[in-house]
């Protein structure tokens, strides 16, 4: 992986594979347009149509995204069958877009669900506007409630851009949330490019 040319996301993607399971509940706390939802409905999706993916996202232009993301890629054919668009809306029924701060995931996930994952790809929405970004504390706040939130053997997900204003702080923010986690129940761990002092931070905290 490291000698390949592969993005930050697609190395927390394949961390992704070796947690979660077909059948799972996860979060994507930042969906923006769309790809790590649905690299997670493509995890959770099994044949029984189980698994469910929160995506939100605070922006209404990422949720449209994502779902037109969707819509391209579980429906991509132009001869659109009645049978395929049965397949393609029982998958588009795994997920649920929403329209909220990710500081406030408790409100939109059951109180018994049980969390594999909750995933947070952070910065600004690509292709969208600059000024619109994650910040510090909500992110911290979010952090919380994901931790609030995630079953034992989840995963908290969080990939960290340092190369626009306000990243470094937010990377600060997000250490000072992993470096406090209890020993016994987190194993928490980032992967920093010593050559690329401006590539993105991964950062995984892994709930025993
Ligand atoms: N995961 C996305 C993908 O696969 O395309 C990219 C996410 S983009 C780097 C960051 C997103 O975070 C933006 O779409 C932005 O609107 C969103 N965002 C910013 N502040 C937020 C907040 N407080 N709660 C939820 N989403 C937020």
């Amino acid at each position: 992986y490291l000698c390949g040319k592969k993005k930050a996301t697609d190395l927390a993607h394949m961390v992704w594979k070796h947690v979660v399971q077909k059948g799972d509940t996860v979060l994507d706390a930042t969906c923006g347009n769309g790809f790590d939802t649905l690299a997670m409905l493509n995890l959770v999706a099994d044949d029984s149509r189980k698994g469910y993916v929160y995506a939100l996202d605070i922006q209404k232009d990422a949720l449209d995204n994502t779902s037109i993301l969707l819509e391209e890629s579980l429906n991509p054919d132009e001869v659109r069958t009645e049978n395929k668009y049965k397949v393609f809306s029982a998958l588009r029924q795994l997920v649920k877009l929403v329209n909220i701060c990710h500081s406030k995931m408790e409100e939109v996930v059951p109180r018994n669900a049980l969390v594999r994952l909750v995933g947070f790809n952070l910065g600004y929405l690509p292709g969208g506007k600059k000024e619109i970004i994650t910040r510090p504390e909500t992110t911290f706040l979010a952090l919380e409630a994901a931790e609030r939130i995630l079953m034992p053997g989840g995963l908290i997900s969080i990939v960290v851009y340092v190369g626009h204003p306000g990243g470094r702080e937010e990377l600060e923010a997000v250490e000072t949330f992993a470096a406090r986690m209890p020993v016994e129940n987190w194993i928490c761990c980032k992967l920093r490019m010593v050559n690329r002092p401006c590539a993105p931070v991964p950062i995984f905290l892994f709930r025993r």
